[in-house]
């Protein structure tokens, strides 16, 4: 093992270029100060990327997913990060509702896509692209590419889940270097993204574990259903 992660542990392989990803029942909420695990989270999560991955990938969109090995692991391309979170909103939600003082539920009349410095001991801060310029953490021709492929990952999963009666309402990518390209690392799963159901608007996703709203494993069970068909 080379990093332990909130979520995930990383290990090295004979392979240079490849690593296998652990994926864990912990849950955290507001930068690791809420703390539980959620039972067959590590599971359901490996499941999920792997088939919004593929889904990805079948569209041509890079990604580091390998193959999945067994429930809890995942072979994936050993990318170097980029340290800026990528979030992409359709709806108004979460940290966005509360900056700006709107109401969580109002559409946006375009997908936003906002940056978001990887740092703990700042609590991820809201940076923009310049910001990463300056910094060095990416460069522009790379923050342009991290544009279009996050925009063209929310077409494809949104009229996916749209399919499957699920609202994706905002959802955090992270993209890494490889082999001279930028591709999206990480994993995509109801604790990176807001999933609404269509009908109901009841959330089905990481929300219900942050707001204590209870049935936290019966929405990952719930969202994996729908995927999967
Ligand atoms: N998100 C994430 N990791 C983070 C912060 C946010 O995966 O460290 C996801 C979150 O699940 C949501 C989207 O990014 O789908 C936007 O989150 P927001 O900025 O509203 O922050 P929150 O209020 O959820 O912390």
């Amino acid at each position: 093992m080379f990093y332990e992660g909130k979520a995930k542990k990383l290990y090295s392989t004979a392979d240079p270029d490849l690593v296998i990803a652990y994926f864990k029942d912990d849950a955290t909420a507001f930068n690791g100060k809420k703390k539980d695990t959620i039972e067959d989270k590590g599971v359901m999560n490996n499941r999920m990327s792997e088939l919004f991955f593929t889904l990805l990938e079948k569209n041509g969109v890079k990604t580091h997913f390998v193959r999945r090995l067994n429930d809890r692991e995942m072979l994936c391309k050993r990318l170097q990060i980029i340290p800026v979170e990528t979030v992409v909103r359709n709806i108004v939600a979460g940290s966005m509702a509360k900056r700006l003082g709107r109401e969580e539920g109002e559409p946006l009349p375009h997908p936003i896509v906002e940056y978001y410095y990887k740092s703990d001991a700042l609590d991820d801060p809201l940076i923009i692209g310049e910001h990463a310029i300056a910094f060095g953490w990416a460069t522009a021709a790379e923050l342009k590419q991290v544009d279009e492929m996050a925009l063209k990952v929310n077409s494809i999963l949104k009229r996916f889940l749209d399919e499957r009666g699920v609202i994706l309402v905002d959802f955090k990518l992270e993209f890494g270097r490889y082999q001279g390209e930028v591709i999206l690392g990480d994993e995509i799963c109801p604790d990176t993204c807001r999933f609404w159901d269509k009908a109901t608007r009841q959330k089905l996703d990481k929300d219900r574990f942050r707001r204590d709203l209870g049935g936290v494993e019966e929405a990952y069970h719930e969202m994996l259903r729908r995927v999967e068909i």
